[in-house]
């Protein structure tokens, strides 16, 4: 497996999304947003992100371990590296994964919320993304969607939002992401291909996945030919030149101007 990789913050503040790339492993976390909310959390979500990313990679370097099992080790082993933070806070530190490994003619993929793995097998395209994320709360993601970004009415909308969702973050009846509980492994929606049905993978955050899913500026075909052409920085590139058309969020409404964005392009 050959792999690229790219990652751009969405504006001033640090990058809250995290990528690795091994000759056989892919990872992308996108940690997620905390509004300016209390996490209970000193070390902050790039630390969050760092060290869980790291941790994945590690635990997953033997092959006959299973990713749900790698994943829920490595959320163990970051929890004790910060018993001194107020670990059952709702807001504390969370991030999607999405892990793509190669073991020997299997391909083995994991997510966890949004950050979809894009198969191009021969036969066609596969997307491979947990939404339950976008199932909760409803009335209050269409409040936030109401305002331009940058303005008091959209950070208040967004910190409200925020708030009820960490209430339903982790629980049966709302949606799981990566925290401070191994739990949430087992929630993660993983599966297996064949290698020699796959020409190509990506692994990408919802910064770059929402070119095609929410701009509908790209379809996925035209992902992967921006990827042959210019790897993953062509293709942050171009989400960024599209999000320049519409920088306070009138057309397309989103949570921030630009989201922190990361693409990892997989070939064989
Ligand atoms: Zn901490």
């Amino acid at each position: 497996m050959r792999v690229a990789i790219d990652t751009h913050p969405g504006g001033a503040a640090p990058n809250e999304d995290w990528a690795a790339g091994t000759p056989s492993l892919a990872v992308v976390l996108d940690g997620l947003s905390t509004a300016g909310l209390d996490t209970g959390c000193r070390h902050g979500v790039p630390w969050y992100v760092a060290h869980l990313g790291s941790r994945l990679v590690a635990t997953l370097a033997d092959p006959d371990r299973s990713l749900t099992d790698g994943l829920a080790s490595a959320l163990e082993q970051v929890a004790a590296l910060h018993p001194e933070c107020d670990l059952g806070n709702p807001g504390t530190p969370s991030a999607t994964v999405a892990v793509l490994r190669q073991r020997d003619e299997t391909l083995d993929h994991l997510v966890l919320a949004d950050s979809p793995i894009v198969l191009e097998r021969h036969d066609g395209l596969t997307v491979l993304t947990d939404l339950r994320v976008d199932e909760v709360l409803p009335e209050l993601r269409a409040e936030v969607e109401q305002h331009e970004t940058h303005t008091v009415e959209h950070q208040a909308a967004l910190r409200r939002f925020v708030s009820a969702q960490r209430q339903t973050r982790n629980t049966p009846s709302g949606y799981w992401v990566a925290a401070a509980s191994p739990e949430a492994a087992e929630h993660a929606l993983v599966g297996s291909s064949s290698v020699k049905d796959v020409r190509a993978a990506a692994v990408l955050s919802d910064g770059v996945s929402r070119l095609v899913t929410e701009y509908a500026m790209a379809t996925w075909s035209e992902v992967f030919a921006m990827l042959r052409k210019g790897g993953p920085r062509e293709l942050i590139d171009t989400v960024r030149k599209v999000e320049a058309t519409d920088p306070t969020g009138r057309r397309w409404p989103r949570y921030k101007s630009g989201d922190d964005a990361t693409a990892v392009f997989c070939q064989w």
